[in-house]
């Protein structure tokens, strides 16, 4: 085998805030992420999944004061949905973080301590346009002809005392280590865009502080101010590994921060920044997936199309809709997301190819009393090595069709063989060759599709094995054919 085990995998989805519930764009990131995870487990290593929920700040505050809760409480219902949608879906994470955990609190105030000794914390102005209506500053992004959407007034130029990161300091250092691949970015025309941006702008200090806001992690030395987000929400990937305890070291730095591309830019220059600041390894790895339209519109409340996840998995299997997601558009790039293009997928690809084949196979086996015994016919066709290159260069979409190319070739197997019409010895041995194939297979899907490595290896009776076990031994299974593993949709 070509591949190498490392000791350790650790990644992490972005934090989501919690202003919104789970849609499908939170769980597009993190059932990709959930899919390298079981893949990197599945190779036998140390892997630990990160992910959770982003819970302080202005808006959390005042979304909780709309429906007249105390933010912990509003914090608290919202999460619970997140881990709901997030069992729902399967996914794997080892930790859940809230940066309300009170652990996560004690450690982004010794981090704000160890930036302020360490020099890279400042006082000075804040200077933003403030909406009284709103009772917050509004970006320059955020208004309309000049005026807050929302109480059609032109905002006031206001400013406070706050505190100031020195993120100019690490312009050139960063530049460098992305040039360098020290601190990797993908796909590669992320990079470019992050170097040409380094390249044409300078980095500027960022105000890390609020006097306005309450729902925030208090400034150890100026209990007035609250944590802006960029100290509070970033320090989550450490934070939820331990630090400042140092069985972090354990699985820092991390192998892979797994993001949606419009939050790329302040993670590779504000987040190493504060690392660096704070005496800590950068990131090795940033991966930017696209987003996706539905129907060929932009998702949002306002036009009514936002997708829950879990709903869709009600009405079609979990597993149609992780395949679905990652099949459907080459990770990385932007894609479109509809329920016929979804339809298409379960009927022509989970029904006909996959399903279809274990029924075969099982059919096959059933009726067979003999021994299931034979020489490796067709594991020849199987490129375990190509598959893990694809999942290693974050190509998904790559590893699952590499996949499915096996599964289509068992089918044509069957019937160039026509399975059907053998007996005694020839059939024992396309079966042994069959059954392993969908031991095999059963160990590839494990990691896109959990649910339904399951119902495969309970068909054959086998137990759920390594990447390592995927090749062609001897058959010891107990058959027990079960239904069709995915219903066609009409
Ligand atoms: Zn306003």
């Amino acid at each position: 085998m070509v591949y190498l085990p490392r000791k350790k995998f650790y990644i992490t989805t972005p934090i989501y805030y919690v202003n919104d519930v789970p849609h499908i764009g939170h769980a597009y990131t993190t059932i990709a992420a959930d899919v390298i995870a079981r893949w990197h487990r599945l190779k036998g290593e140390d892997v630990f999944f990160l992910t959770g929920t982003d819970e302080h700040g202005e808006k959390i505050q005042q979304a909780a004061e709309k429906v007249g809760k105390q933010p912990k409480k509003f914090c608290d219902e919202i999460a619970k949905k997140f881990k709901d949608a997030w069992k729902a879906l399967d996914i794997s994470y080892d930790h859940f973080i809230r940066t309300t955990d009170e652990s996560h609190v004690k450690a982004v105030e010794k981090a704000l301590q160890i930036l302020y000794k360490n020099g890279y914390i400042y006082k000075g102005k804040y200077q933003g346009l403030y909406c009284v209506g709103c009772e917050k500053y509004l970006t320059e992004s955020e208004l309309v002809g000049g005026k807050c959407p929302d109480h059609l007034k032109e905002p006031e130029v206001l400013s406070e005392d706050s505190y100031f990161f020195s993120l100019s300091k690490f312009h050139t250092i960063l530049l460098n280590k992305i040039e360098k691949g020290e601190m990797a970015i993908k796909p590669e025309v992320r990079k470019n865009e992050i170097i040409s941006f380094l390249k044409s702008n300078k980095l500027e200090d960022i105000s890390i502080s609020r006097s306005k806001v309450k729902w925030g992690i208090k400034l150890p030395w100026d209990e007035n101010l609250t944590s802006y987000v960029w100290v509070d929400a970033f320090l989550n990937y450490v934070t939820g590994i331990g630090w400042p305890n140092k069985a972090f070291e354990k699985y820092w730095p991390v192998d892979l921060h797994l993001i949606g591309k419009d939050i790329l830019r302040v993670h590779a220059t504000i987040w190493p920044a504060e690392l660096l600041a704070i005496g800590l390894k950068v990131p090795k790895q940033f991966f930017a997936h696209g987003y996706f339209t539905v129907n060929g519109q932009k998702m949002g409340k306002s036009l009514g199309n936002v997708v829950d996840p879990v709903e869709l998995s009600k009405k079609y299997s979990v597993d149609a809709v992780r395949y679905f997601l990652i099949r459907e558009f080459p990770f990385g790039e932007d894609g479109d997301f509809s329920e016929k293009a979804l339809v298409n997928r379960i009927n022509g690809e989970l029904v006909a190819d996959l399903g279809n084949l274990i029924y075969r196979v099982l059919t096959l086996a059933e009726r067979y009393k003999g021994k299931i015994e034979g020489e490796p016919e067709i594991d020849k066709n199987l490129d375990i090595e190509a598959i893990d290159s694809y999942i290693e260069n974050l190509e998904l979409h790559n590893a699952i069709e590499s996949v499915w190319k096996f599964v289509r070739y068992v089918n044509k197997y069957i019937n160039e063989k026509q399975a059907w019409k053998l007996e005694g010895e020839e059939l024992g041995n396309a079966l042994y060759n069959l059954l392993e194939a969908c031991k095999v297979i059963s160990i590839l899907v494990s990691s896109f599709l959990p649910e339904t490595a399951e119902k495969i290896n309970k068909q054959l009776g086998v137990k759920g094995c390594k990447l390592k076990d995927c090749k062609f031994g001897k058959f010891t299974g107990r058959i027990k054919k079960g239904a069709y593993l995915f219903k066609k949709v009409e």
